[in-house]
């Protein structure tokens, strides 16, 4: 049984915006995720994806389609240019918001054929808006969820030691950088730093020549906790606004000689890509699986972050996919080749877990709050979340269509990153994407 259904979810729902009834599109009627966006230098402001369209949910309001306390929240968001004061007002007006934004779309509602007359002052096309940040993001916090990255990680840097004995009892995190997260599509450039060679007896300062990707699943903090107070897993997923995807960009050789003891720090503070749309909890109820099965040696959670609930349904089934483009391949328009392909359920903590782990000795989370999984890597070679594991370290190269060969990233690479999800008797929904282009590293002033 799936819980959490609703008239939204139902797979025959016909939107009057033609692009929404494509099969196997990511912003389907089903899916309705939030965002934010700009037009021609115009101010940010929030907006719902539809099929290649976007609502733009401040003229919805002026329209007279949406009224009340959720215009007034859209009101707030146009003149804070973000979302924040949307996912404040939690998961009802999250989920209310959905239901009046359906009901505004369908093509056989009155609501929707006051909005049809009118399509021309709502909708704006997808390709001539700026995607922003949906949030502005207080803080900003990275997990370490996924048991395969842990262990083939740990295997590299700690041969004898790849799992810390910590790993099974406490969801792994740092606190990472909100003031460099950027929008996707937004180019990164090689960061410099410190690094060391095991030969070597000084380290250099030179640009990274180990640069990553980290595939990652992030979710915005909806309702916040005041400090002090936790957060009971039974109530954490009330906490979250939605899901979106996350590109943790990453210096390998910086992380390495940075990293003990204190964590990652300039290896991956440089920059953070997000991806546009904020896929709501409602819109993935369909899609929700397990928690991970835990292993008959493993412990199992301590009691505050053991929930039946949650292991029963805790896990999100989301397929993600990373693909990449070097330059020469998009000069001679080969496609780009995807070069990893995973499940959100090989997470080894739920998203409520990580919630309910980061409040426990009372941190205060707020809304707008980022947290992201982490690598989100399974068990099989192509399923490994991003290049240090891809080519185990650089051993194992990836060779290109045109040849070339990918240890880690070269400068020109643009690396896209894809969710969706599909179950039999749904329709299937996607995140969009998660995009960036690595740019050379700057000269030395
Ligand atoms: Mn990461």
């Amino acid at each position: 049984m799936i819980t959490g259904l609703d008239e939204t979810h139902r797979p025959e729902l016909v939107s009057w915006v033609e692009s929404a009834r494509t099969d196997a599109i990511d912003f389907p009627i089903q899916n309705l995720p939030l965002g934010v966006f700009r037009t021609h230098g115009r101010e940010a402001r929030p907006g719902v994806a539809i099929g290649t369209q976007i609502l733009d949910l401040g003229a919805t309001v002026r329209q007279h389609l949406i009224s009340g306390v959720l215009a007034s929240l859209i009101e707030r968001s146009c003149e804070e240019g973000t979302l924040n004061a949307v996912f404040a007002a939690g998961r009802t007006a999250v989920a209310a918001l959905r239901s009046v934004v359906s009901d505004t779309l369908r093509i056989d509602t009155e609501a929707g054929a006051r909005a049809r007359l009118v399509q021309g002052a709502i909708l704006i096309p997808m390709a001539d808006a700026e995607l922003l940040l949906p949030a502005h993001v207080g803080d900003y916090t990275d997990f370490y969820a996924s048991i395969h990255h842990a262990t083939n990680v740990g295997s590299m840097f700690r041969p004898d030691n790849p799992l810390l004995p910590n790993y099974k009892w406490v969801p792994i995190g740092y606190h990472g950088r909100a003031s460099s997260l950027v929008a996707s599509g937004t180019p990164v450039r090689r960061p410099r730093g410190q690094s060391k060679d095991d030969a070597a007896n000084a380290p250099t300062f030179a640009p990274t020549r180990r640069f990553d990707y980290e595939l990652e699943v992030g979710a915005f903090i909806g309702t916040g906790n005041a400090r002090g107070d936790e957060i009971r897993i039974g109530e954490a997923e009330r906490h979250l606004a939605g899901l979106c995807l996350v590109n943790d960009w990453s210096a390998r050789d910086f992380q390495a000689w940075e990293y003990q003891p204190l964590g990652p720090f300039l290896a991956k503070n440089f920059a953070t890509t997000v991806s546009p749309w904020v896929v709501s909890l409602e819109a993935l109820a369909p899609f929700r699986a397990p928690a991970y099965t835990r292993g008959d040696d493993d412990p199992a959670p301590l009691p505050h972050l053991s929930d039946p609930l949650d292991a029963r349904e805790g896990g999100f089934d989301i397929t993600l996919e990373v693909v990449l483009a070097s330059a020469r391949m998009r000069e001679q328009h080969v496609p780009p080749m995807r070069v990893s392909i995973g499940s959100f359920t090989s997470m080894y903590w739920t998203m409520a877990q990580l919630v309910t782990h980061h409040a426990s000795n009372g941190c205060n989370l707020q809304p707008g709050d980022l947290l992201a999984s982490g690598t989100v890597s399974g068990d099989r070679k192509e399923s490994r979340g991003c290049l240090l594991e891809r080519t185990w370290r650089g051993s194992e190269p990836l060779t290109l269509p045109t040849g070339e060969t990918r240890s880690f990233l070269e400068d020109g690479d643009e690396v896209v990153m894809r969710g969706w999800c599909e179950r039999q008797g749904f329709r299937r929904i996607g995140f969009g994407e998660c995009r960036g282009i690595v740019l050379p590293a700057r000269e030395p002033s």
